[in-house]
């Protein structure tokens, strides 16, 4: 499948200008390397060979997560000749297994890779690297965000953004998310839950047993736990649907398509007007590559899209390539999580995803008129690599519990997730200090989180008190724990999108305003921060972007 790659002597490049026309050939587009070079990279290929692509795709695609691999399936199947390069190796079946306890008490969603943290220390960062990218571990819950979200949905700390999209506009594009990932849920059991053109692709799953009674327990207090919307693959081996699954496999059934793993972008070099992309840089078992195509999408996540434009600046782009804004990097948002466990007062399996969800406080709660967040029934215990890894108290007893002891407390506990948004802010930005990645991210809307916290406990043992409740029972304390800064997988908002270029990174088609060849279609552009989790957004409108770009291309 793959073009045959040219291997240049950097010593003997000849500097030649990419400005206006095509990379000729195997040449490298010297000019832009060298601006680069200044810029503070290190020097491409020294003393070594510098390999070029032959070929030319029609679109190079950087990443292969949740935005990244859902549309390269959709423009492979368009019959475009689509390039994906994965910075990651394909994850054993065994690390994707998360139900097991081995797997729950290492560290093992860390790559090596150490950034510097708001208070200055390095962390490294929790989240996978492989084709598939986080989508490898996540819930599979897959939630439509609610339509107040999109326009300036009453915070604590002030008005939430206004995504200039509105949900009418996301909403084919949701259903089609849906089906693609065959999201099974139940339609009409939450009341905030906006309006769908069609039900759910697929039925519900079904709940434990004691997610049944449990769900009774909570509408006696008079709340409306609902079935969460899950993805599930058609793999016996690996059930959970995920980018891989629904993103690459689907890419790989066309023979326009090609998957490089183990290919990390380092830069994008643009031409000498700085108006479009030539050529695309990465590192490949050591070796310096350059990749070209007619249209680039970044999709690497977040925080390394942010990096890549950060890291391509030249004369024209000097604070980064599509950065003329100064927004590249900047309204980095993280929901706030915290995970509670609830005694249970009858033994389960601990192995079991999630399955009820409640969005009673997401606009407000008696005497608070703004939105504090939703809450989530977690998986077992067992099985939720958040747990093992995030919350310091969870994550400090799961290493020194023994193996016995921990499984007791993961069959004898009920575990809750609740989550809050964030308000974007400039100040909350992945930046370079020379090649090192610094992500400041102080959380807002404090007061909101810790409102809905407290209310949750207060539910719980509301729950307890009631003598026709079986399930959950009267406990000394409640394990807690807020997942820290290296919990970056839900991180989103780096590379807004919106239609003032001043003020955004990408228009709202997911295009830069400034490199009319260059797209981003990850949880970067998004404007808000989705209190229900950002993963169905994320594909919908990867979906959206993909049929943008074969407009363009006329496919
Ligand atoms: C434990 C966990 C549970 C979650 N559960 C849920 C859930 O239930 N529901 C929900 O909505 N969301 C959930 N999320 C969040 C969700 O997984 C992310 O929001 C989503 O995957 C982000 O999609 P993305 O395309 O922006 O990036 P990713 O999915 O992170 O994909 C980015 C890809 O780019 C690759 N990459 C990075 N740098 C480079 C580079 N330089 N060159 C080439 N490739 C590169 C990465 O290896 C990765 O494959 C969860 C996250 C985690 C960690």
């Amino acid at each position: 499948m793959s073009g045959s790659p040219a291997a240049v002597d950097t010593g003997t490049v000849q500097p030649q200008d990419v400005q206006g026309a095509a990379v000729p050939g195997s040449r490298l587009p010297a000019t832009a390397l060298a601006g680069r070079a200044a810029s503070g990279t290190a020097p491409l290929g020294a003393g070594g060979a510098l390999l070029i692509e032959e070929r030319e795709f029609d679109v190079l695609v950087v990443g292969s997560g949740a935005g990244g691999g859902t549309l390269a399936g959709e423009l492979a199947e368009a019959g475009l000749a689509v390039l994906l390069l994965e910075r990651g190796t394909t994850l054993p079946l065994v690390d994707q297994n998360v139900a097991n306890i081995d797997l729950f008490r290492r560290r093992r969603y860390h790559p090596s890779e150490e950034w510097i943290g708001t208070d200055g220390d390095p962390f490294a960062p929790q989240m996978v690297m492989a084709p598939g990218g986080n989508t490898k571990i996540w819930g599979g819950v897959l939630e439509r965000m609610r339509e107040q979200e999109f326009c300036h949905l009453p915070m604590q700390e002030g008005p939430g953004p206004d995504w200039e999209l509105r949900y009418a506009d996301l909403e084919p594009w949701y259903q089609r998310a849906e089906a693609l990932y065959r999201v099974h849920g139940e339609a009409g059991s939450d009341a905030t839950e906006p309006r769908r053109s069609a039900p759910y692709p697929l039925a519900p799953r079904p709940l434990e047993p004691f997610q049944e009674l449990l769900r009774d327990d909570l509408r006696r207090q008079g709340l409306h736990p609902y079935r969460l919307p899950l993805s599930v693959g058609e793999s016996a081996e690996d059930p959970s649907g995920d980018a891989e699954g629904f993103g690459l496999e689907r890419a790989r059934r066309f023979p326009g398509f090609e998957l490089r793993s183990g290919a990390e972008v380092l830069a994008l070099h643009g031409s000498a007007s700085g108006r479009e992309v030539r050529a695309v840089e990465a590192r490949i078992d050591g070796q310096r590559w350059l990749f070209r195509a007619h249209h680039v999408v970044l999709a690497a996540g977040a925080v390394a899209s942010a990096v890549i434009l950060l890291r391509s600046a030249t004369e024209r782009h000097p604070r980064g390539m599509a950065n003329g804004s100064d927004q590249v990097g900047r309204n980095l948002m993280r929901p706030q999580l915290t995970a509670m466990l609830q005694r249970s007062a009858i033994v389960h399996s601990g192995r079991y995803g999630p399955g009820l969800g409640l969005t009673d406080f997401h606009d407000g709660d008696r005497n608070v008129d703004y939105a504090l967040g939703v809450v989530r029934g977690g998986g077992g215990v067992l099985q939720d690599p958040l747990f093992a890894e995030s919350p310091p108290v969870l994550s400090l007893v799961s290493r020194l519990l023994p193996d016995p002891a921990l499984e007791w407390l993961a069959d004898r506990s009920v575990s809750w997730w609740v989550a809050s948004a964030v308000r974007p802010d400039p100040e909350n930005r992945v930046s370079l200090r020379g090649e090192r990645v610094v992500v400041n991210d102080l959380p807002n809307n404090r007061e909101a989180h810790d409102r809905l916290v407290y209310r949750w406990l207060a539910v719980m043992q509301q729950v307890e008190r009631d003598p026709a409740t079986t399930v959950v029972q009267r406990a000394p304390i409640y394990p807690r724990g807020e997942a820290p800064q290296s919990v970056m997988g839900f991180a989103c908002g780096t590379c807004r999108l919106g239609s003032d270029p001043a003020r955004s990174v990408v228009n709202l088609e997911g295009r830069c305003h400034e490199v009319a060849n260059l797209w981003i279609a990850d949880g970067s552009i998004l404007p808000g921060c989705p209190s229900v989790g950002p993963g169905l957004t994320i594909v919908a409108n990867a979906l959206r972007i993909a049929a943008a770009i074969r407009e363009e291309l006329g496919r």
